[in-house]
C-alpha cells in the first residue's frame, strides 16, 4: 500500500515538474525574443533618425576618418550603443570602439552582407572584442553625394541575458516552492485514499493471526466503508462461530476427561488421535507426548497394543481383557469400536478404544469363588463327621451305651461347631459386604469390661487360667459396643483356648498421646503365656479360613474365622492390630483406637 502510494506520488510530482519546465522554458523563450525584437525595433528607428538628423561631411576627406569617430564616440555616449560607420566597400570609417584604421573590412559581416541583399541586416553573434553576445543591427544610409554606406548599432546582450537569469532564478524559486507544495498535496491526497486500504489490510492480517477481536474503525458511506464494514462483519461471525466450536470443545474435553473408563482413538493410518485423562492414568502415558504417534508407541503394553493391532487391521469391533503391568499390574477390559464418517456410511475412519481397569471386580470375583469354595470345604468336614456317626448308630452295630453316648457327643460337638461356622460365616459376609451399622457411643471401658472378664472368667476357671484386667478407671472411648465386646470375646477366647491349663491372660488398655496434631488414641494388649504361633504363620493369620495347625484348631473348634471378623472389626473403628508371638511363651495382640470418631469418616 506504501508503495502504491510512493509511486503515486512520485507520478504526480514528475507531470507536475515537467510541465512546470515546459512552462517555464516557452516564457523564456518568449521573454527573450520580444526582448530582442525591441532593441532591433529600436537601434533601427535610431538608425533613420540618425540618417535624417546627422551632417554626413564627405567621406574621402582627410579628415573624415576623424570626424565619424567622433562622432560615433558621441552617440555612443547617449545612446550605450556602439556605432560604427561603413562604407559601401565595407571600409569603416569610423568606430565608437576600436581605430577605424586597424579594422577589416566588412564587407562580409553576416549583418552587412543581409543588410546589402534585403536592406535590413540584424544578427546576434558573439564580439571577440568584447567576449559577450552582441546584437548588430545594420542599414544602408544615403546622405546627398557626401555618404553612401551604411550605419551599424550593436549591443550587448548581457543585460537581456542577465533579464533571463534573473527570470530562471525567481522562476526556480517559484518552481520549488510550487513543486513542494504540489508534493505536500499529492502526498496527502494519495494518502487520503491509500491509508484507509491500509487500515484495512492491517486488521485482515489481524484476523488471520487468529486475533478475532480485530476490527476496522472506519465510518464512511462510501465503498471503502463498506469494505471496512465487510471486513467488521466476517470478523464478527468468526468470533461467533470460534466461540461456539470452543464451548463445544470444552465440553466435548470436559466430558472425556471426567469419563472413568479409558478413551484412545486411534485414525485410520495408526496414529494416536486422542487420549483421555482415564486412559493417561491406566497406561501410564501422557497425551500431549504420545498424540499424533503410531499406536505402536504403546508396545510397553505388549498384550493390549497386539489386541489393537488385531482390531485396526481387521477393522472389526471387539471386546476383550488384557493384562498390563505398568504403571501398575492391572486387567484391562478392552472394547474396540470401529469408526465411519457419519455421512459416507463406508469410510473407515479408524478405531475407539475404551478401557476399563476391572482388576477391582475381578479379583472381588476371585475372592467370592475361592471365599464359596473354603466355605462348602469347611462345611463338608463336620456334616461328614455327623453323617458318618449316625450311619453307624442307625446301623445298629453299636451295642454298648458308652461308645453310642460319645458318638451322640461327637455328632452334638460337629453339629454345634457346624452352627458357630454359619453364624461366623453370616457375620463376616455382612461385614464385608459393608451392609454393618456403625452405632457408635462413649464407651466406659472399666463398665464394659466388667461384663467381659464376668463371661469369659468361667471358661478361663475351667482350665484354671489366672484372667487379669487393668483398665484405668477414667477411660472412654468412642465406639458400638456391640462389635468392641466381640473383638474382645473372640480374642479373648483364642487367648485361653491357646494357653495352657495354669497359664495367664492379661489384658491393658492405656490412653496414648500423640506429638503434632494426631489425635489420642486408646491402645489395648491382649497377652497370653500360650503356645504361640510360628513366625511363618504371623502374617497370615488375619486371613479367613487360616489355621496355624489344622489339627490343634480342630481340637478346639476353632473355625479359622474369628481373626478375620476382628480385623474387620477394628478396620471399621479405624484402629490397628498387630500381632506378636514366641512359640512356647505366648502372643501378644495388640490394637490402636482413635478416642473419638471422625463423624465425616462414619461409615454409612
Ligand atoms: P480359630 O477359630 O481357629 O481360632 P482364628 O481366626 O481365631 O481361628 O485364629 C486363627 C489361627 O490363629 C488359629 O487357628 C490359631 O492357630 C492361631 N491363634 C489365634 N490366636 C492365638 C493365640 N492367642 N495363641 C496362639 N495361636 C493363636
Amino acid at each position: 500500500m506504501r508503495q502504491y502510494r510512493n509511486r503515486l506520488t512520485l507520478i504526480m510530482l514528475t507531470l507536475i515538474g515537467l510541465s512546470m519546465l515546459a512552462a517555464g522554458l516557452a516564457m523564456v523563450t518568449v521573454f527573450k525574443q520580444s526582448h530582442i525584437q525591441l532593441l532591433e525595433d529600436n537601434m533601427v528607428r535610431e538608425i533613420r533618425l540618425l540618417q535624417t538628423m546627422m551632417e554626413f561631411p564627405d567621406t574621402t576627406g582627410t579628415d573624415a576618418v576623424a570626424y565619424y569617430t567622433d562622432r560615433s564616440l558621441q552617440l555612443e555616449a547617449v545612446s550605450d550603443a556602439r556605432v560604427t560607420f561603413i562604407l559601401k566597400d565595407g571600409k569603416v570609417i569610423g568606430d565608437s570602439e576600436s581605430d577605424p584604421l586597424t579594422m577589416d573590412n566588412h564587407a562580409y559581416r553576416e549583418e552587412m552582407v543581409q543588410a546589402m541583399k534585403e536592406g535590413r541586416g540584424i544578427t546576434i553573434r558573439r564580439s571577440h572584442t568584447l567576449q559577450q553576445d552582441m546584437l548588430y543591427v545594420a542599414l544602408p544610409v544615403q546622405a546627398g553625394v557626401n555618404f553612401d554606406g551604411f550605419i551599424r548599432l550593436s549591443v550587448s546582450l548581457k543585460e537581456v541575458d542577465e533579464g533571463v537569469k534573473q527570470g530562471w532564478i525567481v522562476m526556480g524559486i517559484g518552481l520549488l516552492v510550487l513543486f513542494l507544495i504540489a508534493a505536500f498535496v499529492s502526498y496527502r491526497v494519495a494518502k487520503g485514499l491509500t491509508s484507509p486500504l491500509e487500515k484495512i489490510t492491517r486488521v485482515a492480517r489481524r484476523i488471520s493471526r487468529l486475533e478475532y477481536d480485530a476490527r476496522v474503525n472506519i465510518h464512511r458511506k462510501d465503498e471503502i466503508g463498506q469494505l471496512a464494514q465487510a471486513i467488521n462483519g466476517m470478523a464478527d461471525s468468526l468470533q461467533t462461530q470460534l466461540r461456539t466450536i470452543r464451548d463445544n470443545e470444552d465440553l466435548l474435553q470436559s466430558v472425556l476427561n471426567n469419563m472413568t473408563g479409558g478413551i484412545v482413538m486411534v485414525n485410520g493410518a495408526g496414529h494416536i488421535m486422542l487420549v483421555n485423562r482415564a486412559a493417561e492414568r491406566m497406561l501410564g502415558i501422557q497425551a500431549e507426548v504420545i498424540t499424533g504417534k503410531s499406536y505402536r508407541e504403546l508396545k510397553q503394553h505388549y498384550e493390549l497394543m497386539k489386541l489393537m493391532e488385531e482390531g485396526l487391521e481387521s477393522r472389526n469391533s471387539f471386546h476383550e481383557e488384557r493384562n498390563i503391568y505398568y504403571p501398575k499390574e492391572a486387567i484391562i477390559l478392552l472394547d474396540g469400536v470401529t469408526m465411519m464418517q457419519e455421512e459416507e456410511q463406508d469410510t473407515y475412519r479408524g478405531m475407539l478404544f475404551l478401557l476399563q481397569d476391572v482388576s477391582d471386580i475381578r479379583r472381588l470375583e476371585r475372592m467370592r469363588s475361592e471365599f464359596v469354595a473354603n466355605v462348602s470345604h469347611e462345611l463338608k468336614t463336620p456334616l461328614a463327621a455327623v453323617k458318618g456317626f449316625a450311619e453307624t448308630l442307625l446301623g445298629g452295630g453299636v451295642k454298648d451305651e458308652k461308645t453310642s453316648r460319645s458318638f451322640l457327643q461327637i455328632i452334638y460337638d460337629e453339629s454345634e461347631r457346624l452352627n458357630r461356622l454359619i453364624g461366623d460365616i453370616l457375620e463376616l459376609s455382612k461385614i464385608e459386604s459393608k451392609r454393618i451399622q456403625m452405632e457408635y457411643s462413649p464407651v466406659h471401658l472399666a463398665t464394659f469390661f466388667d461384663t467381659i472378664s464376668e463371661m469369659m472368667r468361667t471358661v478361663a476357671e475351667k482350665k484354671r487360667i489366672n484372667l487379669e484386667l487393668d483398665i484405668p478407671e477414667e477411660l472412654f472411648m468412642e465406639g458400638d459396643e456391640d462389635k468392641l465386646r466381640q473383638i474382645f470375646m473372640n480374642l479373648l477366647s483364642n487367648a485361653i483356648i491357646y494357653t495352657q491349663e495354669g497359664g495367664r491372660v492379661h489384658l491393658t488398655a492405656r490412653e496414648r498421646h500423640h506429638a503434632g496434631d494426631a489425635d489420642d488414641t486408646v491402645e489395648f494388649i491382649v497377652q497370653d503365656s500360650g503356645i504361640g504361633i510360628p513366625k511363618k504363620d504371623l502374617p497370615r493369620i488375619f486371613e479367613r479360613f487360616y489355621r496355624v495347625d489344622k489339627a490343634r484348631s480342630r481340637g478346639s473348634g476353632g473355625t479359622g474365622l474369628g481373626l478375620s471378623i476382628v480385623k474387620h472389626l477394628v478396620d471399621l473403628h479405624h484402629g490397628t492390630i498387630k500381632v506378636e508371638s514366641e512359640l512356647g511363651i505366648g502372643s501378644s495382640f495388640i490394637m490402636e483406637f482413635p478416642i473419638l470418631q471422625e463423624t465425616d469418616a462414619e461409615e454409612s
